[in-house]
């Protein structure tokens, strides 16, 4: 019998090599974290949406070794459907093979309407059209009339006061009418996806948008192993559709790019060239001279932490909004003087916004030169710590207004060796320039290596026992305090350059 699930269903319609390669290749499946966060996102939203329509009955149901019971799933949803039930959460349907769970199914007169909950800001994904079509099929077939068909995406203007008002949080959007469309092509679709997965041979599909659309593919390292290193799929910023359009003109490698004499810019024509033959460091003194003259003593480093909830944990925040929690601070005050470090970590049971801006503001003067490393960010979190605490507005303001971007040398292509690959993000650039100090690896760092990391351990410091959760935030300053370090001896590079 041919099996198959939604999720199945909407990765062959991405593209039929990707079930097919889950089927017989699992292993060559690589999960990155920004699918991973995707996911964590969707369950904590799911479970959350669930008391959207006030009570409601959840079918989840699992076996002892932890995986779902979906037999028993599906006999629950039976037996509340037969009962009348108002709304039924994770309602599981099996028609011959075709498995579906419904987020949550709200009856509806004689039938039913279907919300389907996604983690996103925008209900507008094609994606999620082919998912609530290939459930309003299942529950068809199943004998289940379904009414209309709505999405439940993220409102991302809503502002928590301090009481979660799940009406306003979400926004409903209907679909009926779209999922009707797509409707008509589920079953073409689903007889050739039982030929494909009942194929030993592997669909010989070939790259396409579809690699990246609408999610990146995990088999994208599979499906390219057979590319020279680099090849056009690492040219830095350069943009999917341009790669592969590359590739399907027969240009693969980087000497390909240069033979075929494509427009590059200066920039991307180093990465290449850089790449093929180790030139050594490109420095453009003069440009690296004028960033630097842009600059004066006193140097204040700051690098901002930042977590993101999408379900809003402080008054006056939003869906998803960046919160600064933490923050590191390096000062120079005169040419080769001491280095003075300070730092801010907040409590993660309370909103720490209101500590963390006064803190900086105590930290920084508002006359004095600071530093970021793409300043964008740190301007940003500036600006809605200004908004949030008036009273402080003005000198928060100042500070922003005084930030320089120390990544400006580098995307303006003053300073380029090959270790860097065509990326200018701090992590790239520190090994580049500073090869083998281990005081700068970042791998050498214990518990926290990258923002994401930071950002998924500081809401759990609440819930740790005393011990654990000093060497946690140990970690976390340990962490903050290399970024703004990096940077310092990223500017003593440039200096000593010049
Ligand atoms: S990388 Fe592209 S071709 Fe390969 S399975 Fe994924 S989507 Fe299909």
């Amino acid at each position: 019998m041919f099996y198959f699930s939604k999720s199945k269903y909407c990765d062959f319609k991405q593209c039929p090599k990707i079930p097919w390669l889950k089927k017989y290749k699992p292993e060559e499946y690589v999960l990155d974290a920004e699918t991973q966060a995707r996911f964590s996102a969707g369950n904590e939203v799911g479970d959350l949406a669930m008391g959207l329509f006030g009570e409601y009955v959840e079918v989840t149901s699992y076996k002892p070794d932890g995986s779902l019971d979906l037999d028993r799933m599906k006999e629950l949803t039976r037996q509340y459907i037969a009962e009348g039930r108002e709304n039924i959460c994770e309602a599981s349907f099996d028609y011959q093979g075709l498995y579906c769970a419904v987020d949550i199914l709200k009856k509806n007169g004689d039938g039913y309407d279907i919300y389907e909950v996604k983690s996103s800001t925008s209900p507008e994904h094609y994606v999620y059209i082919v998912d609530t079509s290939y459930q309003k099929y299942v529950l068809q077939k199943c004998g289940v009339k379904v009414k209309n068909v709505y999405l439940v995406t993220i409102n991302n203007k809503y502002v928590f006061d301090g009481v979660l008002d799940l009406r306003k949080f979400f926004k409903i959007t209907d679909v009926t009418s779209l999922v009707e469309e797509e409707l008509k092509t589920v079953e073409a679709s689903l007889k050739e996806a039982e030929k494909v997965m009942a194929s030993k041979e592997e669909p010989a599909i070939g790259l396409s948008e579809s690699c990246d659309k609408p999610y990146p593919c995990p088999f994208f390292g599979y499906c390219t192993r057979n590319l020279p290193t680099p090849s056009v799929f690492q040219l830095y910023n350069f943009g999917f559709k341009k790669q592969l359009r590359l590739y399907h003109r027969g240009i693969f490698s980087y000497e390909d790019v240069l033979k075929d004499g494509s427009k590059l810019n200066e920039m991307r024509r180093r990465q290449v060239e850089y790449a093929l033959e180790d030139k050594g460091t490109y420095i453009d003194q003069k440009g690296i001279g004028e960033f630097l003259q842009t600059l004066s003593y006193p140097l204040y480093f700051l690098d901002f932490e930042t977590v993101q909830p999408v379900i809003p944990r402080y008054i006056g925040t939003r869906p998803y909004q960046q919160i600064p929690v933490q923050y590191s601070l390096h000062i120079l005050k005169e040419p080769n003087g001491e280095l003075e470090h300070r730092e801010f970590l907040g409590r993660s049971e309370e909103d720490p916004r209101r500590a963390l801006a006064e803190r900086l503001v105590a930290d920084i003067p508002a006359d004095v030169c600071v530093l970021a490393y793409n300043k964008g960010f740190e301007c940003h979190r500036l600006e809605e710590l200004a908004e949030a605490f008036p009273d402080l507005s003005a000198h928060l303001l100042t500070v922003r207004d005084n930030i320089k971007d120390l990544l400006d040398p580098f995307q303006s292509g003053y300073y380029y060796n090959r270790a860097m690959g065509g990326s200018f993000s701090i992590k790239s650039v520190l090994p580049a320039i500073y090869p083998d100090d281990p005081e700068l690896d970042y791998h050498n760092l214990e518990g926290v290596h990258d923002g994401g990391e930071a950002m998924e351990l500081f809401p759990k410091l609440k819930d740790m026992p005393t011990e654990e959760r000093t060497k946690a935030e140990r970690n976390l300053l340990k962490y903050c305090e290399l970024d703004t370090f990096a940077m310092v001896k990223v500017y003593e590079k440039l200096k000593s350059v010049v």
